[in-house]
């Protein structure tokens, strides 16, 4: 299955070490309640439409058959109207519409990607794959990942951890010099109520692999997602700590909550999900944040570096 490409963020100092191209591939197997990238979730193309942008022309309006598009409809397109055409995208002068998701293969991705080489070989950096999640798509991220290990670009891969070990093992891992691994909530039954999955199979991926990374294999570094109320709790943040102590693990990285996805939902029509959950519309206070690394590096374990 080949996935669509949501996005290559060049120039990225965020998606791992040195100077990084960023390539998200669109669909993960997961439905966190504050996923960043809610744009990612879903495999299949969609429309999005930013108010900020629209300059009122009206020219969307005459172009769609459909009569999909109006200023009465929340979101303002009707998507049950909208058969993904695109025509309102091509015709729109501000980019207010967009198209979400586009088929891109290997050789274009590789070539256009590479073409920073020299700024990853002078940064340290590379290519990350993201999403969504990448190894959903196993088959495909692993001939990508070969494709860049050919021209001698660094391979990073980031996961939300649920995916075949044995396929990841086989078509994948020979590829990847880096990955990060995403922990979230040591409790199962909350895992399954703010991800939609049980926790069971990630963490027996990340014991699995991090196990052969102390033994010299690839490098993993496990994060955690800062969510106010969910993630960040005394008792998730103990959890995670006992988990990193029995695997013996020194280091990891903890991401910061951000509201940002809000905009997003509403670019991409959907409503709030989980709002009972998810009532901060904040950034993610320092003084959380410090706590929470306060609380790591009483254990030793270590929440920030160059990796
Ligand atoms: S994508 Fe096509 S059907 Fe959908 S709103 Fe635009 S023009 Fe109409
Ligand atoms: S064509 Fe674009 S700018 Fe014009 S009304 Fe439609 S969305 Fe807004």
């Amino acid at each position: 299955m080949s996935p669509l490409i949501l996005d290559i963020k060049g120039n990225s100092l965020d998606d791992g070490p040195g100077i990084r191209s960023v390539i998200f591939l669109k669909g993960c197997p997961l439905s966190c309640a504050w996923c960043h990238n809610p744009e990612s979730k879903n495999s299949g193309v969609e429309i999005s439409f930013d108010p900020e942008l629209c300059v009122g022309c009206g020219t969307c309006m005459d172009t769609c058959t459909e009569k999909a598009l109006s200023r009465e409809t929340p979101f303002f397109i009707n998507r049950e109207k909208c058969t993904l055409c695109f025509d309102c995208v091509r015709a729109c002068p501000s980019t207010a519409l967009e198209q979400v998701g586009k088929e891109m293969d290997i050789d274009t991705i590789v070539q256009s990607v590479t073409r920073d080489k020299p700024f990853f070989d002078a940064s340290g950096g590379g290519v990350t794959f993201s999403g969504g999640e990448p190894t959903l798509f196993t088959e495909f991220l692993g001939r990508a990942a070969q494709a860049f290990k050919e021209k001698g670009v660094q391979v990073l891969v980031e996961t939300c951890g649920l995916f075949d070990g044995r396929r990841f093992d086989t078509l994948v891992y020979p590829h990847v010099d880096l990955i990060y691994f995403d922990i979230k909530l040591m409790d199962s039954q909350a895992h399954k109520k703010y991800c939609g999955r049980s926790n069971t199979t990630i963490l027996d991926n990340f014991r699995t692999l991090f196990r052969r990374y102390r033994e010299g294999g690839v490098k993993v570094l496990p994060r955690t997602p800062l969510i106010p109320g969910i993630t960040d709790t005394r008792d998730n943040i103990s959890a995670i700590i006992d988990f990193y102590k029995q695997e013996k693990v020194g280091e990891t990285r903890l991401l910061p909550y951000h509201p940002l996805w809000r905009d997003k939902i509403k670019k991409l029509g959907i409503s709030r999900p989980a709002e009972k959950d998810m009532e901060t519309d904040q950034w993610m206070a320092k003084e959380t944040l410090a706590a929470c690394e306060k609380e790591f590096a009483r254990a030793g374990i270590l929440t920030q570096g160059t990796a």
